[in-house]
C-alpha cells in the first residue's frame, strides 16, 4: 500500500516538474509522519524515503530511539516551535523549517550545533498563528545572520486550507518572490493536495502526509 502511494506521489512530483521545465531531483519529498508510529517511518525509509517531517517535539522524542539507526534519515521539524523547546528540537532534528522569531533563532543558536533552518512566513490572516509577518522578514533574516550556528536555507509557508489547489497559488508565488528578494534558494511549500501547484511555483521541498499514509488520527 505505502509502496503504491509513494510511487504515485513521486509520479505526481515528476509530472509537475516536467510541466514546469524542472528536474524532479530538485524537489525533496518530505514525508510527514506526525501521529504515525515509528514503524511507519521505518517502512518509508526501507522504500527509499530519506526526509521526514514531524510537528511535535514530544511526539518525536518518543519515536526517535526507534529510528536512531536509520543512518541517512533527515528529520525536519515543521510544526510551531516554542522557544522553551528549542534546545531539545535542535538536538532531535536535522532541519528546523519554522523559525519565526529572533528569540527562537537565538535559542536554537545557543545549542552550538550547526543547524540548517528555514523561516516560516505567515502570508494570510486565517492560516495558523505561527510564521513571521512579511513586514518583519528582513529583520528576522538580519537576526539570523548574527547566529553563527544557524544556516538559513530558505522560506516555508502554509496557505489557508482550501479544497481547490489553485487557491494556494498566489501564496506560493508570493513566497517565491520573497525568497528571490532576499537571495534565498529553498522553498518549502505544497502538501498532499496542492504539491503540483507548489512545484510549478518553484517549491524545492514538498511536505506530504495524507497522500502517503492516509488520514491521521488526532494527536
Ligand atoms: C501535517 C502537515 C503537512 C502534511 O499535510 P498533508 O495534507 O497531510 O499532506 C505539511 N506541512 C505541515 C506544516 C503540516 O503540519
Amino acid at each position: 500500500m505505502l509502496r503504491e502511494r509513494l510511487a504515485e506521489v513521486r509520479e505526481r512530483i515528476a509530472r509537475a516538474a516536467a510541466r514546469a521545465g524542472r528536474r524532479p531531483e530538485e524537489i525533496t519529498l518530505v514525508a510527514v509522519t506526525k501521529t504515525f508510529p515509528a514503524a511507519v517511518i521505518r517502512e518509508a525509509y526501507e522504500l527509499g524515503v530519506r526526509d521526514f517531517g514531524e510537528n511535535y517535539v514530544q511526539e518525536f522524542e518518543r519515536k526517535q530511539p526507534e529510528v536512531a539507526d536509520l543512518a541517512e534519515a533527515r528529520f525536519h521539524f515543521i510544526g510551531h516551535l516554542q522557544s522553551n523547546k528549542a534546545r531539545r528540537a535542535a538536538e532531535l532534528f536535522h532541519v528546523i523549517q519554522t523559525v519565526d522569531t529572533p528569540k527562537l533563532a537565538r535559542r536554537l543558536n545557543e545549542t552550538g550545533r550547526p543547524l540548517p533552518v528555514m523561516i516560516e512566513v505567515k502570508l494570510s490572516e486565517e492560516s495558523s498563528k505561527s510564521g513571521v509577518d512579511p513586514s518583519e522578514l528582513r529583520g528576522l533574516i538580519e537576526a539570523l545572520r548574527t547566529c553563527p550556528n544557524l544556516r538559513l536555507a530558505g522560506l516555508m509557508t502554509m496557505p489557508p486550507w482550501s479544497e481547490d489547489p489553485e487557491a494556494s497559488r498566489p501564496y506560493f508565488a508570493r513566497l517565491r518572490r520573497l525568497a528571490e528578494e532576499h537571495g534565498l534558494e529553498q522553498l518549502s511549500m505544497g502538501m498532499s493536495h496542492d504539491l503540483e501547484v507548489a512545484i510549478e511555483e518553484g517549491a524545492t521541498c514538498v511536505r506530504v502526509g495524507t497522500a502517503l499514509f492516509g488520514p491521521r488520527r488526532r494527536p
